[in-house]
């Protein structure tokens, strides 16, 4: 059980690990070190560092927090669910736990496709390997995005009779896997998923697997109160659900580092003293 689950492996995150860490709490940052900073050739306005490169400033913050004992984690969470005084994260085959969570999953939040939702665990699986059996000698689709989706491409194509990939071909793709670079547009299928509409055309599959590098947050974690596009927070960073912060790009403008940082260190400290206050010491 970790004190803190971070969402994101951004500024932010790292940010809230580094406080945390300094707090001495169990801190897991949970996320793919690929987000928008890494994208930057240079980033010139972050106090004290007049010109490095955002992957750079990245690699600099994730090893700092590593350093002052934050774990660190590949992978995407698919839901965060409150279980009474603490909260279970579900990374596909796995879960995480924690008594606090800071939500720094940046801006770009992706939608559900039309049909998703409504048929998740109905033929739409978030996860190959907790659900690639029950589709042993049938036909998926697989909407992919990030190493995660070719692995677990790879993995249903052991399983399965045929595996369609809507996504970017990838050298890493098994060969007997067909890639379509049509994008998807919604799940079919009433009770059950039928198959996805792509291009204008429907293609019937038994189930469809979907991989994203981020969630949309309602899909994440339900309940949370938004302002437009961003998370409401109050000045602690607190959410409107006990023990959930929020920190960085996901509570509004302006998109930047420093305020991204700023924002990672008071949702840390926050939910330290929420711990504290409940007799929770490290
Ligand atoms: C090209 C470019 C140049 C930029 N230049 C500058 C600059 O010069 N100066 C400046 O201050 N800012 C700059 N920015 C903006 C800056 O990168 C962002 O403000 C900053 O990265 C925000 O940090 P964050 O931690 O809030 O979010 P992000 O850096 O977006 O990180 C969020 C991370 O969370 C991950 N995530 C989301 N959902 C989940 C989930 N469910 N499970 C696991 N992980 C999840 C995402 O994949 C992402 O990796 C630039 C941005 C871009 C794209």
């Amino acid at each position: 059980m970790f004190d803190i689950a971070v969402i994101g492996a951004g500024p932010a995150g790292y940010s809230a690990a580094i406080h945390a860490g300094k707090r001495g709490r169990a801190v897991i940052v949970i996320g793919q070190n690929t987000g928008w900073l890494a994208r930057a050739e240079s980033v010139a306005n972050y106090p004290g560092l007049p010109d490095i490169s955002g992957r750079a400033l990245l690699d600099a913050m994730a090893a700092q927090a590593e350093a002052l004992g934050a774990t660190l984690r590949g992978g995407v969470v698919h839901q965060v669910l409150q279980m009474g005084e603490t909260f279970a994260l579900s990374l596909g085959a796995d879960f995480v736990e924690a008594k606090a969570v800071i939500l720094a999953t940046g801006a770009k939040q992706p939608r559900l496709l039309p049909g998703e939702g409504e048929l998740l665990g109905r033929g739409v699986s978030y996860c190959g390997t907790c659900d690639g059996m029950l589709y042993r000698g049938k036909d998926v689709a697989v909407i992919g995005q990030g190493p995660e989706a070719v692995s677990e491409a790879n993995f249903l194509m052991t399983l399965c009779r045929s595996v369609t990939y809507f996504g970017a071909a990838d050298a890493a793709l098994d060969a007997r896997i067909a890639v379509r670079g049509e994008k998807v547009e919604a799940i079919l299928g009433e009770a059950r998923a039928a198959g996805v509409r792509a291009g204008g055309e429907e293609l019937p599959f038994d189930g469809v697997f979907i991989f994203r590098e981020a969630m949309a947050l309602d899909a994440l974690i339900p309940g949370l109160t938004m302002d437009g596009a961003f998370i409401r927070v109050d000045r602690q960073m607190r959410t409107n659900l006990p023990g959930v912060y929020a920190a960085g790009d996901c509570t509004g403008l302006p998109l930047q580092v420093a305020k991204a940082v700023g924002e990672g260190c008071v949702a840390a400290l926050a939910a330290d003293g929420m711990l504290r206050k409940k007799g929770e010491t490290p």
